[in-house]
């Protein structure tokens, strides 16, 4: 399914492990890390990839469940990227957007992301990043509620363990507890209500999912009534909650949210730098979960992570709103519409098309996941599986029966996590909630070797606790 390029071990063999790890305890402060830890420990280094397989610097070979960080949808290694990429470097490596000047992959892009997105977006805005996006969210949304005379309606709306990024705006849509216990978030203007969370919520009150579902929407008319609706601009969710755990919600979650958001007139935002580009079955999250967003987040899978680019698709309410308005909207980055991130993404996009890859998901490898993720309901650490398209979660409970879960300090995840590590599989634990989101390149027969190692893994964890 795939051409693959030729790399050369040339940069990575020209020091050992524990240098690398030495140069990077040094200097390289990462993200979302412990560096006292990770000096102890030193980072694994990745040095090459091809498909859905990576290699550290000591030659394992890993699965990589995770494609990258949710991105890599069209999997390693693909040369049609790579060319396109030099080809635009050679050609033209910038130029801005700014000044009434434009570029002729943006254009493409613009004009074939409006092809792939359901009809009401004809319109994209650039940035470089799923968090940028998300900043720009905030300012369209607000700027759409000043043009329609309405400038008392700024509040927004998101969720407990939702994820829209680490920018100011972004992590404060977001409502992860860890990150808003620093540097003062969130800022004014947002508000948060309950994650859609049957196993958390809905089971323990004896409620069906569908009951749940239904129960889970009303908090967001709830939090509307609560700030007052002519204060309430837009609703932001992820179709599914992706850093929050691979939370699938109820198949009656999102049309109600619909409704909800119809009967007040506010904007729904769907964040789709997880679910967007195939990840669910379809191209974008909203489509599966029967929602119709005035605007949607996307980064990550646009160009299966090989360049950074971000944007907002804008639907036409917003976009009229925007274009009709007669002054400038005072928003914009140096890199919006960069011309190489955007040829990455035409021929990203275009593989995607040529591979039949959404088809795939949700035909073949999605209900093939489906089917094989529950089979690990039976075993004794699971309390549940859920899957979406090529995303997939396993809770790990302490007792199956009564869904009663592990003390925290045990860090069962973590432990799965390590074995997963220690055994060439790259998968995520979320508190106990260990989950996947593979490259759409997947097939069965691949399914079938991740299948076994997270089996391994959930063993290996289970021995532990014994
Ligand atoms: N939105 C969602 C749903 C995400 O999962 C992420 C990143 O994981 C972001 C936004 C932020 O994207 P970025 O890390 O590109 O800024």
């Amino acid at each position: 399914m795939t051409t693959t390029v030729q790399t050369s071990p040339a940069r990575a063999s020209a020091r050992s492990t524990r240098e690398w790890q030495a140069a990077d305890a040094a200097h390289f402060l990462h993200p979302f890390t412990d560096h006292g830890a990770l000096a102890k420990k030193g980072a694994r280094i990745v040095t090459r990839a091809e498909n859905i397989y990576i290699w550290d610097s000591e030659g394992h070979k890993i699965l990589d469940a995770m494609s990258g960080l949710w991105c890599v949808n069209t999997g390693y290694g693909q040369q049609s990227l790579v060319d396109a990429a030099a080809r635009q470097m050679q050609e033209l490596p910038f130029y801005n957007a700014f000044f009434q000047t434009s570029t002729p992959p943006a254009i493409e892009l613009a004009e074939l992301l409006a092809q792939v997105s359901p009809p009401q977006f004809k319109h994209v805005f650039f940035t470089s990043s799923g968090s940028e996006g998300n900043d720009t969210v905030v300012r369209m949304v607000r700027r759409y509620w000043d043009l329609q005379g309405q400038p008392e309606r700024h509040v927004i709306i998101g969720r407990r363990n939702g994820y829209h990024g680490s920018t100011m705006a972004g992590a404060s849509l977001g409502g992860m507890s860890g990150m808003h216990a620093q540097g003062g978030l969130p800022i004014p203007g947002i508000v948060h209500i309950e994650q859609p969370h049957w196993y958390l919520h809905g089971r323990p009150a004896g409620q069906s999912r569908d009951e749940f579902g239904i129960t889970a929407a009303r908090w967001l008319e709830e939090a509307i009534l609560a700030v007052g609706p002519s204060k309430v601009a837009a609703f932001i969710g992820e179709p599914v909650q992706g850093a929050g755990g691979v939370i699938v919600p109820p198949s009656t979650y999102w049309p109600e949210i619909q409704r909800i958001c119809d009967k007040y007139g506010i904007l729904l935002v769907s964040d789709e730098v997880i679910c967007g580009f195939g990840r669910t079955g379809q191209w974008f999250g909203g489509e599966t979960m029967g929602t119709r967003p005035d605007l949607m987040t996307f980064a990550k899978g646009v160009t299966s992570g090989y360049v950074p680019l971000g944007g907002v698709l804008v639907g036409e309410r917003v976009a009229n709103a925007l274009i009709e308005a007669g002054t400038d909207f005072e928003h914009g980055f140096t890199y919006s519409g960069h011309p190489v991130a955007c040829a990455v993404a035409l021929a990203n996009i275009r593989l995607i098309q040529r591979l039949n890859l959404v088809e795939h998901v949700r035909q073949d490898v999605g209900p093939y996941l489906a089917e094989r993720f529950a089979e690990l309901s039976a075993h004794p650490l699971v309390g549940e599986t859920q899957t979406c398209g090529l995303m997939g979660a396993v809770q790990l409970v302490k007792d199956k029966a009564s869904g009663a879960p592990f003390a925290s300090e045990l860090s069962v995840g973590m432990v799965c996590r390590g074995h997963c590590f220690g055994n060439g599989l790259i998968m995520r634990a979320v508190g106990d909630r260990m989950i996947i989101a593979p490259p759409l390149v997947i097939s069965r027969g691949q399914i079938d070797e991740l299948m076994q190692l997270i089996k391994r893994c959930l063993d290996l964890t289970l021995d532990d606790l014994r």
